[in-house]
């Protein structure tokens, strides 16, 4: 079995799309090992996101992520990563497949709704960012 790291963004939670999100998720067979709702520091924006410093979206995703709360969670299943990328669909809601979360809930490039890890390596790099060991169930 494999875990991802999922975070609900600001734009959702700020439209009191939590519940949703999970009920979709727990319906596409994903368990649950995880939540937590947490309201980011800049700090902590800015170290999740590191891989993108320099780029010149970059200050605007982290005042973003930091605008409201999130909820981050690790979900599994056989193939939690690649099953979870697909499901959130495309970066870019106008450009994200019918039935993925966001081409339900995304509102724009920026404001799109879900995070979720790309590899095996971010996966475990972004679970630890957020989760202790004993945290995981
Ligand atoms: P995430 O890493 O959040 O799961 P992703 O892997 O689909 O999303 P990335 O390329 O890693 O996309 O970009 C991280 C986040 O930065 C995006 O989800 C989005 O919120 C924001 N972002 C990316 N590209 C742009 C852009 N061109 N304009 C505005 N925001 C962007
Ligand atoms: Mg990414």
């Amino acid at each position: 079995l494999e875990r991802t790291l999922s975070i609900i963004k600001p734009d959702a939670v700020e439209r009191n799309l939590v519940g949703a999100i999970f009920a979709r998720l727990e319906q596409q067979k994903f368990r649950l090992v995880a939540i937590k709702m947490l309201h980011l520091t800049k700090e902590q924006a800015e170290g999740f996101y590191a891989e993108h410093q320099g780029k010149e979206f970059f200050a605007d995703l982290v005042n973003y992520m930091i605008s409201a709360p999130v909820v981050v969670s690790v979900l599994e299943n056989e193939n939690a990563i690649k099953n979870y990328r697909t499901f959130m669909g495309a970066t870019d809601p106008a450009a994200a497949e019918i039935g993925t979360l966001r081409y339900e809930f995304a509102l724009s490039k920026r404001q799109n709704s879900v995070h979720g890890s790309d590899s095996a390596e971010s996966a475990a790099r972004e679970i630890a960012y957020f989760f202790a060991d004993s945290e995981l169930c």
